[in-house]
C-alpha cells in the first residue's frame, strides 16, 4: 500500500487524481501496491475553492463552454485517455459551446460531476481507494528526511503520514504591500472601509454602503464580478430595450461604483465566437516551424531563444496580418492598394527575420525592419512605408499602443461629461467589436492571434526553449500584461451592463494613471482618487482592492506556503542574469518535467510535487482552464507527475 496525498483539490488537483486513477487502473494487478489517495481541501473535492457551487449564480466564467475540461483526451498524447467528457460534451444547454460563458457555479457542477466520476471508477477498482479530508494542511513534518514519510498536520486536528505529497494550492493569500497596508492602516477609523484582494465571491461587500461611492482599485475582471455582486445582487435588474442595448433599474441599494486603473479604461471584452476560440486564427508566422529553426540556430550557439529578438517579431507579424485581412474583409474601402503587398511584405520580414537569426542569409546583418535591439515594432519605417502605400487614411493603421492605452494623450476639457462620453463611446465600441467576433472586427481578429500565440508560447516556454531571463523580463516583463489588456476581458455582457450602469448614474470614471492617496483626521478619513489627466478628485470613504492577491511565493500569507518555505522544505525560484544577479521568481523551484520541489539547500525531493499556479517560474497562463483537444499542457503535466509516483512504486 502506499500513501499519496493531493492537497488542494479544485481543478488542478482533480486532474493529478484522474491521471493516478487512470494510470493505476491500466496497470496489471501486482505490479502496483495498492494506492491510498488522500485528496485534501476545506471545500468540496473538484469545484473547491475558487468553483465552489454554492456562490451566486450570476458570477460568470471568463472563458467560454468549450473551452474546459478535465479529462486528458487523444491531443495529450498519454496513456487511457478519453475517462470523461469536456465541459462541452458534459453541458446540456442548448447553445453552441463557443458562444457563451457560463456561470461560476456551473463549472462548479462539472468539476464536481467529474471528481464523482473518478471517484467511482477508484470505488469499482481494486488499484486505488480515495480518502477524503474536509480540512487544509498546515504542515508537512518529515521526521526521517526527505527519504521517509511526510506527516501532514491538518486544521481539524489530525496527523496524517504519507508517501509522496502533490501541492495543488492555487491561488492562496498574499501579505499586504506597503500602499495597501496604508489603506488597511487608514480604515481602522470608524466609517472607512478598505477591502483587500480576494476572490471576489468571498469579498465582504454587505460593509459597502447604498448610495455613496465606492473606489475600486482595478477595472478587471475582479472589477465586473463585484459589479454584479453589487447592482443584480442587491435586487437590481436589467432590461433589454428595443435595439438590444440594456437599461438598468435600480434597487436603490446600490453604491455608486468608481472603477480604476492606470490604463483608465477595462480589460477589452472578449469576442463572441461561435467554435472554440483557438479555431479562430491559424497563426501563420508564429508557428511550430519558424520557432524550431530559431530554437536550433540558437542551440547551436548554446543559446536558448529570446523573446524579443525572435519570438515577438513573428507574433508581431501574425497580429498584423489578423487586423488587416479582417479590415479588408469589413472596410474594402481602408485600401487604396492591393493589400497582396502587405501580405507579400509580412512574409518578406519573417524569412528575413529567420534567414538573419538562424544565419542563413545571404546579406548577412540585421534583418529587414527590425531596430537594434531586433524588435520588428509598429514604427519601422519599412513597415510603415508599406501602410502608407496600401491604407486609404493612415487612421486605418494598426495602433497597437492605442489599441491598449486608448486613453492616453486624450484631454477632457469637461471633466464631468467629457470623461463619461468618452468611457460610454469606447464601451459601446468594443461591446459592436466583441459581437460582431473575430471574423468581423480588426481588434478582435488580434485578440484572436493574441489567444492563438499565448498558447503556443506556453509549450516553448515548457519545452525550454526559452531563455529563462528573457522569459522573467520579456514575457513575464510585458507581452503578459500586454495580453491581458487585449484578450483577458469579461464576457460582452458585463461591458452591456457596465454601460447601462454609466448611463443610470451609478458609475462613475476617474481617467488615467490613477493615484489612490488616504486622508486621515478623526471622523474624516477617506480615500482620494485623482489621474493626471482629469482635474476632478473623486472623494470616497471605502475602496476595494478589485484584483486576486498577487501570485508570488515569496509574499504568500499561507500557513503551510509559509512554513514550508521558512524550514526550507521549498524554496522560490530564482534566475542568475548575465552579471551574475540572482533575480527571485513568483514560483517555487522544480526540478525536470515532474516538477518535484527543490528544498533550501538545493535538493530535489524525490517525493514531493508542485503544480498550480506556483509553477510560475517555469510556466506561463498557469491560471486558465486545461482546453479540450488542444494538447492542454497542464493534463500533460498532471499525467507526468501521476506516472512519476507510480514509476516510483513499481
Ligand atoms: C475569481 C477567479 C475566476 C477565474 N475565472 C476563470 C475562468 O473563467 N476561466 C479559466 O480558465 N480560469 C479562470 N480562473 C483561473 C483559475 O486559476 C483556474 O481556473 C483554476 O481554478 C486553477 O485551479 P487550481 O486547482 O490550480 O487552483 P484553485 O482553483 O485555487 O484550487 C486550489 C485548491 O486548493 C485548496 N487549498 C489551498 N491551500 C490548501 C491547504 N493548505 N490544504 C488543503 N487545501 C488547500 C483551496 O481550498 C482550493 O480549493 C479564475 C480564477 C479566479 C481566482
Amino acid at each position: 500500500m502506499a500513501d499519496i496525498a493531493i492537497i488542494g483539490m479544485g481543478p488542478r488537483g482533480l486532474t493529478v487524481l484522474e491521471r493516478l486513477v487512470a494510470l493505476s487502473c491500466a496497470q496489471p494487478d501486482e505490479a502496483l501496491p495498492r494506492l491510498h489517495i488522500h485528496v485534501i481541501d476545506p471545500f468540496p473535492p473538484g469545484a473547491g475553492r475558487v468553483w465552489r457551487t454554492d456562490q451566486s449564480p450570476s458570477l460568470l466564467m471568463n472563458t467560454t463552454a468549450a473551452e474546459q475540461t478535465v479529462f486528458a483526451d487523444d491531443s495529450c498524447g498519454v496513456p487511457n485517455p478519453n475517462q470523461g467528457p469536456s465541459m462541452a460534451e458534459w453541458s446540456s444547454d442548448p447553445r453552441s459551446p463557443g458562444s457563451y460563458f457560463p456561470s461560476r457555479v456551473e463549472y462548479g457542477r462539472y468539476l464536481r460531476d467529474s471528481y464523482q466520476r473518478i471517484a467511482s471508477r477508484a470505488e469499482g477498482s481494486q488499484a486505488t481507494r480515495i480518502i477524503e479530508h474536509q480540512a487544509r494542511v498546515t504542515d508537512i513534518a518529515e521526521p526521517g528526511g526527505t527519504d521517509s514519510q511526510q506527516v501532514l498536520r491538518l486544521s481539524d486536528g489530525s496527523r496524517l503520514a504519507v508517501d509522496f505529497t502533490v501541492l495543488c494550492v492555487g491561488h492562496i493569500e498574499a501579505r499586504l504591500t506597503d500602499e495597501r497596508r496604508s489603506y488597511a492602516e487608514l480604515s481602522r477609523e470608524p466609517g472607512v472601509e478598505y477591502l483587500p484582494p480576494w476572490l471576489p465571491a468571498e469579498t465582504p461587500v454587505n460593509r459597502l454602503k447604498p448610495g455613496e461611492p465606492v473606489i475600486f482599485r482595478g477595472f478587471g475582471l475582479n472589477y465586473f464580478d463585484l459589479q454584479d455582486l453589487l447592482t443584480t445582487g442587491r435586487g437590481g435588474r436589467f432590461t433589454q430595450n428595443p435595439d438590444g442595448t440594456l437599461k438598468y433599474h435600480p434597487s436603490g441599494l446600490e453604491p455608486v461604483l468608481v472603477p480604476s486603473s492606470r490604463r483608465g479604461v477595462p480589460y477589452r471584452c472578449k469576442p463572441i465566437t461561435q467554435a472554440h476560440p483557438l479555431s479562430e486564427w491559424q497563426l501563420r508566422y508564429f508557428i511550430p516551424e519558424n520557432i524550431r529553426n530559431l530554437a536550433q540556430a540558437q542551440a547551436a550557439e548554446g543559446q536558448k531563444l529570446s523573446f524579443n529578438d525572435h519570438l515577438w517579431p513573428l507574433i508581431l507579424a501574425d497580429i498584423r496580418s489578423a487586423w488587416y485581412r479582417t479590415l479588408y474583409r469589413v472596410r474594402p474601402e481602408a485600401f487604396s492598394a492591393d493589400p497582396v503587398h502587405m501580405h507579400d511584405a509580412l512574409t518578406h520580414f519573417v524569412t528575413e527575420h529567420i534567414g538573419v537569426r538562424a544565419g542563413r542569409t545571404e546579406k548577412g546583418g540585421r534583418a529587414a525592419g527590425t531596430s537594434p535591439a531586433g524588435l520588428l515594432t509598429q514604427a519601422s519605417p519599412n513597415w510603415v512605408a508599406v501602410e502608407q502605400r496600401v491604407l486609404a487614411d493612415p487612421g486605418f493603421a494598426l495602433d497597437l499602443h492605442r489599441l491598449l492605452r486608448p486613453m492616453e494623450g486624450v484631454e477632457f476639457a469637461e471633466p464631468d461629461s467629457d470623461l463619461r462620453e468618452w468611457m460610454l463611446k469606447f464601451l459601446r465600441r468594443d461591446l459592436a467589436a466583441a459581437q460582431a467576433g473575430p471574423s468581423g472586427s480588426p481588434g478582435k481578429a488580434v485578440f484572436a492571434a493574441l489567444w492563438a500565440a499565448r498558447n503556443l508560447l506556453k509549450t516553448v516556454v515548457v519545452d525550454g526553449l526559452l531563455d529563462p531571463l528573457s522569459f522573467t523580463s520579456e514575457v513575464r516583463g510585458w507581452f503578459e500584461g500586454f495580453v491581458s489588456g487585449i484578450c483577458d476581458g469579461p464576457p460582452p455582457q458585463r461591458f452591456a451592463e457596465l454601460i447601462a450602469l454609466t448611463e443610470a448614474r451609478l458609475v462613475d470614471f476617474v481617467g488615467p494613471g490613477v493615484q489612490i492617496k488616504t486622508v486621515g483626521g478623526p471622523g474624516r478619513g477617506h480615500f482620494v482618487a485623482t489621474s493626471p489627466a482629469v482635474d476632478r478628485p473623486i472623494r470616497a470613504t471605502a475602496l476595494v482592492d478589485a484584483s486576486t492577491p498577487a501570485n508570488n511565493v515569496r509574499f504568500a500569507d499561507d500557513e503551510l506556503m509559509n512554513s514550508l518555505l521558512d524550514r526550507g522544505q521549498v524554496r522560490p525560484a530564482v534566475v542568475t542574469s548575465p552579471a551574475g544577479v540572482d533575480m527571485p521568481l513568483t514560483g517555487l523551484d522544480v526540478d525536470g518535467p515532474s516538477y518535484r520541489t527543490v528544498t533550501a539547500d538545493g535538493t530535489v525531493h524525490p517525493r514531493r510535487f508542485a503544480f498550480s499556479i506556483q509553477l510560475s517560474a517555469v510556466q506561463l497562463g498557469l491560471a486558465i482552464a486545461a482546453n479540450p483537444n488542444a494538447r492542454a499542457q497542464s493534463l500533460i503535466d498532471a499525467n507526468t507527475i501521476a506516472q512519476a509516483i507510480i514509476d516510483d512504486l513499481t
